[in-house]
């Protein structure tokens, strides 16, 4: 009799658990995020410290292993060891992270002010606070005065819906579209890395080399998590290993 109460008493402990963790999920996961969640490590392996992100960050963050290898391409540098880079949309810091992990020094912009406080305590959790400038600001005003030697875009692609569309041409990018971004970046640095939906124009892609002269050479790289396709990644001036040509 004991027995059974006290199995009674476990299971109802159980649900009362369950029903607890389950609210507290609630508090945080939106519907939307409810997708993002489960790929919570791929964003930040560090996520149960205290990471914070706001909706458009749970979809827009470049995943941890994809940012880290950006910031390794970088490592070599393409102008000796003190190496500093601009993250020109950082969001909630996922690049400016690795890049600091890298010990780079980073650049990080982003015009909402909320974006940059969420940056700066990720970077604090990761312990590279110290090696990145966080600005609040338009990086179009900030352009003409920006200094360093690689130049990091990673602009909206417009909210999740991109995935539906088959040709992502450079027009959807945002805030301007990629041409016009691409022009104001190569006017900081020809040694710049743009990350693009997996879905991109290639030969658009193509097209921005040309917007130099002599055209800059540039590498495509695809970046998968898990198998799954992220983006693709271009890396353009120095930073490029090979210039790769499409029919
Ligand atoms: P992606 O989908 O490429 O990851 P996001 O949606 O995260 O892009 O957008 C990146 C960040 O760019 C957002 O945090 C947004 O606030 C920021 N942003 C948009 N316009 C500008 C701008 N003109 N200057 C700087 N940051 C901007």
């Amino acid at each position: 009799m004991k027995n059974r109460r006290s199995k009674q008493r476990k299971r109802a402990m159980k649900k009362r658990k369950g029903k607890r963790q389950r609210q507290n999920e609630g508090e945080i996961i939106s519907p939307l995020i409810k997708k993002y969640w489960i790929q919570r490590y791929n964003l930040f392996s560090r996520f149960d410290e205290g990471i914070k992100m706001d909706e458009e960050g749970w979809y827009s963050v470049t995943p941890e292993e994809i940012a880290m290898m950006h910031a390794e391409r970088c490592i070599d540098g393409v102008a000796g060891a003190a190496t500093c880079v601009i993250d020109c949309f950082t969001g909630v810091g996922g690049n400016a992270i690795q890049f600091a992990t890298q010990y780079h020094f980073v650049v990080a912009i982003d015009v909402d002010p909320q974006k940059v406080k969420m940056a700066y305590n990720n970077a604090r959790i990761y312990g590279v606070e110290d090696y990145i400038d966080f600005i609040v600001g338009d990086f179009f005003h900030l352009a003409p005065s920006l200094k360093g030697e690689i130049v990091f875009l990673s602009p909206p692609w417009g909210g999740p819906s991109y995935k539906t569309i088959e040709n992502f041409t450079m027009d959807l990018l945002k805030p301007k579209d990629g041409y016009s971004i691409f022009q104001v970046a190569q006017t900081i640095s020809p040694h710049i890395i743009m990350f693009l939906p997996r879905n991109v124009d290639l030969h658009q892609v193509e097209e921005l080399s040309w917007l130099s002269s002599p055209p800059l050479n540039f590498e495509i790289e695809e970046n998968y998590v898990e198998n799954n396709l992220k983006g693709v990644t271009v890396y353009f001036g120095g930073l490029a290993c090979k210039q790769v040509k499409w029919s």
